[in-house]
């Protein structure tokens, strides 16, 4: 067994009991995550395995050694940590931070400027970023560092302690697609912290749920979802789950609608003015050659700098919101209520205009979801109490 976890205690001073008898092997190359309420003894848990904690009793071994006989620093160089805030240090270099284990493991320079260039394609970054420093670059970019230096000294063994908690939707949702092909593609077991059901359930090849410092249940997604072991897992699942009404609609890509009003950017603005006249449409998506969405504009743009003949490109407004049509409803959902946005575009994994999601078709899915049959049922005892009454 590579990492054996056997009748781990953790009680911390003032017999406050995070952990009891936790037991889990894992395989090399498995996806665990754990999953559980706010104090539920994930993060203890984890951090016994690379020893930031120590357990009150039990053992860990790794390829059946104890850990506890390993040195710590030792220890720590096979097992990569990322957490919620990251942790890149503001005054060095992306490429510093991405080398900071490798540097530690004295890796000469050649080999870690390599090193770093390949992880920073990786994560899907340009190389130029290499020479930027953490402030310059948005949450979302900083977390791909956070995980390109987490494997980085190719450890065998990551763990992420509610990585992408704080990301917005669109970015959590495509990190959570990097790291998953990353850990498909190398074979690095990872163990992997999260309160959220839909992140577990699409990452996890074992999911272990944790309440009150013990463990409820561990078992792939599917036997999860078809046979949750009590009440608590059952809640998991259901209280993550809103669209639950529809489970057959989770994707963006779909409710779209197939058809957005797009022109390219190379086209004249009068051929922009006319479609938006015919289409009686005041927002215009505007894509490359390629059919990639590059941003969009409206009639505002126009009514201030309009030449006929000019590019549109020249006007467009390129900072626009849009979702990947892979992107769950209920997070783009609750994104378009939150900032107003009438339509947002989506695109696919090559950033190609796919469709648009428009306000109409929102209030669609948000009425199918809330109008359950439990709120009919509610409705109906309502009606029998009023007519008790008379
Ligand atoms: P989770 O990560 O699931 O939210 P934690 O492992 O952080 O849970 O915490 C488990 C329990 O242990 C919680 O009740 C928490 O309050 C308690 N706890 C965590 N760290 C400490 C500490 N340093 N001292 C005392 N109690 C702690
Ligand atoms: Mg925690």
């Amino acid at each position: 067994m590579f990492l054996k976890m056997s009748h781990l205690n953790k009680t911390y001073p003032g017999n406050k009991v995070a952990v009891a008898d936790f037991n889990l092997e894992v395989e090399r190359g498995e996806f665990i995550c754990f999953i559980g309420t706010s104090g539920s003894g994930k993060t203890t848990t984890m951090r016994m395995i690379n020893r930031m904690l120590t357990q009150t009793s039990g053992e860990i071994t790794i390829d059946g050694k104890d850990i506890a006989q390993m040195n710590p620093v030792q220890l720590r160089r096979r097992i990569g940590y990322v957490i919620q805030n990251i942790g890149l240090l503001p005054h060095m270099t992306i490429r510093d931070n991405i080398t900071l284990v490798p540097r530690l493991l004295k890796w000469p320079e050649d080999k870690r400027n390599q090193r770093a260039k390949e992880m920073i394609n990786l994560v899907e970054l340009p190389e130029s970023f290499l020479d930027r420093y953490p402030a310059e670059l948005s949450g979302g970019q900083q977390q791909r560092i956070g995980v390109a230096r987490a494997l980085a000294a190719d450890q065998d063994i990551i763990l992420m302690d509610e990585a992408f908690s704080a990301l917005d939707p669109v970015t959590r949702e495509l990190l959570q697609d990097l790291v998953k092909n990353l850990q498909q593609e190398s074979g690095k077991t990872f163990v992997f912290v999260t309160h959220d059901m839909d992140e577990a359930l699409k990452l996890a090849t074992r999911i272990v749920v944790m309440s009150h410092g013990e463990t409820i249940q561990v078992a792939t997604p599917e036997e999860i979802l078809k046979h949750p072991a009590n009440d608590f897992v059952e809640e998991l699942i259901g209280r993550e789950r809103l669209i639950q009404a529809k489970p057959s609609i989770t994707t963006v890509g779909q409710v779209m609608l197939k058809t957005p009003v797009a022109v390219t950017g190379a086209e004249p603005m009068s051929k922009a003015l006319k479609l938006m006249h015919d289409r009686r449409v005041d927002t215009l998506l505007v894509t490359d050659k390629d059919h990639r969405l590059t941003g969009f504009v409206d009639i505002e743009s126009f009514s201030e700098r309009y030449n006929p003949k000019a590019p549109i490109k020249s006007v467009a407004n390129t900072k626009i919101f849009y979702v990947n049509e892979n992107a769950v409803i209920r997070d783009t959902v609750s994104r378009i209520l939150k900032y107003g946005y009438k339509n947002v575009p989506v695109v696919d994994n090559d950033q190609r205009l796919v469709g648009i999601v428009t306000r109409a078709a929102l209030v669609d899915i948000v009425y199918d979801a809330l109008f359950t049959d439990e709120a009919l049922d509610n409705d109906h005892t309502d009606e029998q109490k009023a007519g008790d009454q008379q």
